[in-house]
């Protein structure tokens, strides 16, 4: 059967090295949003619990409910929350008409906009969302921002934790205006903390480089030092020995130029694999292979695969990388399309 290994070495390798660079252990948050980037919510989390981690980041309370035992803190980015809500679960606040759908007495985390425009409360309406949350009896554990140009080299990386910086007084000033305690404060992920030497930060959230990869424009160094933790398998269904010109698959996009011994595996686009139907995304002509070298051939079924190979099992990516490149897309992208059916089999 398909299956997904998970390379617990690799994981608890990453952990160590991004905690050296952080510099201590305690800073180090992880983000186990979607399914912990494909990588299986209820494999990793007890990974990161016996790691030491004491505060975590996911989507939705659904998530936040699997691992609900584990750790003292989880905040939970989006969606609405019933009235009551564990004391470790910490909705976030986006903005001010979102306050009716937290409930009162939750110990929120409220995330600001510095420089995406996306989601976030501006810096002009944060006294009167302080004021509100404190009207609703619910307590302000953190204040973070999204700094969006961690893979960037420009200026606006810097503008952004300036920014950050600045709300950082304000906020600062507004809790000892209402006395209340200072909330925690943190505003990097992954690639901007890397990047970043002296950490002025509570804490730091990191997803994917715990997963082995940090997407960036530019080298930072101790990404070269972190290891894939998750490969893929299949497990083969069946082999044919065809002649030259044997078409395979949907509409016969793969015609054989020489006799050839092809399998199928049982790992199609229902999977989340990408499908691959002999274009690259940019429309050219390419060839798509597994780890070991064997040639996946197009059309991806939604079961199945075909590759020109007899092996019982094949390892269709170790190192997702490559597979970046040819599909045009970052390791998060392929991660988490990969369906939570797959079993996760911890090496
Ligand atoms: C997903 C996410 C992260 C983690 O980003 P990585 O680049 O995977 O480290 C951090 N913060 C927020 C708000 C996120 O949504």
């Amino acid at each position: 059967m398909a299956k997904i290994l998970i390379n617990t070495k690799h994981y608890k390798d990453n952990l160590d090295c991004i905690s050296a660079h952080i510099g201590n252990k305690d800073k180090l948050a992880l983000v186990l949003k979607d399914n912990a980037y494909g990588h299986g919510l209820s494999t990793i989390a007890p990974l990161a619990h016996q790691y030491g981690v004491k505060n975590v980041f996911v989507k939705n309370i659904q998530e936040a409910k699997i691992i609900e035992n584990l750790f003292p803190h989880i905040t939970i980015f989006y969606g609405r929350f019933p009235s009551f809500i564990p004391t470790n679960f910490h909705p976030v606040v986006h903005d001010i008409e979102q306050l009716e759908y937290i409930p009162n007495y939750a110990k929120v985390e409220l995330k600001i906009n510095i420089g995406m425009n996306r989601n976030g409360i501006n810096e002009d309406k944060l006294n009167i969302v302080f004021e509100k949350i404190l009207k609703k009896k619910c307590e302000i554990f953190g204040i973070f921002g999204h700094n969006g140009y961690g893979d960037d080299e420009s200026e606006d990386f810097y503008h952004s934790q300036n920014h950050f910086f600045r709300i950082k007084e304000q906020a600062i000033n507004l809790s000892q205006k209402y006395s209340i305690p200072t909330p925690r404060f943190h505003s990097l992920s992954s690639s901007g903390a890397l990047r970043t030497s002296n950490i002025q930060d509570d804490l730091v959230r990191i997803g994917i480089a715990a997963y082995g990869y940090v997407p960036y424009n530019f080298p930072i160094e101790i990404v070269n030092k972190l290891k894939p933790v998750l490969s893929l398998w299949a497990e083969k269904i069946t082999t044919k020995h065809l002649p030259k010109g044997s078409k395979i698959g949907y509409s016969g996009t793969s015609i054989l130029q020489k006799d050839e011994i092809i399998s199928t595996y049982d790992i199609g686009y229902g999977d989340g694999f990408f499908r691959y139907d002999g274009n690259k995304k940019n429309g050219e002509k390419a060839r798509l292979f597994s780890r070991d070298g064997f040639e996946i051939l197009p059309k991806t079924s939604m079961d199945c695969f075909s590759a020109i190979c007899d092996q019982n099992e094949i390892c269709v990516f170790e190192d997702v990388r490559p597979l970046c490149d040819f599909f045009g897309t970052i390791p998060h992208e392929i991660l988490t399309n990969l369906s939570s059916f797959l079993p996760r089999i911890l090496i």
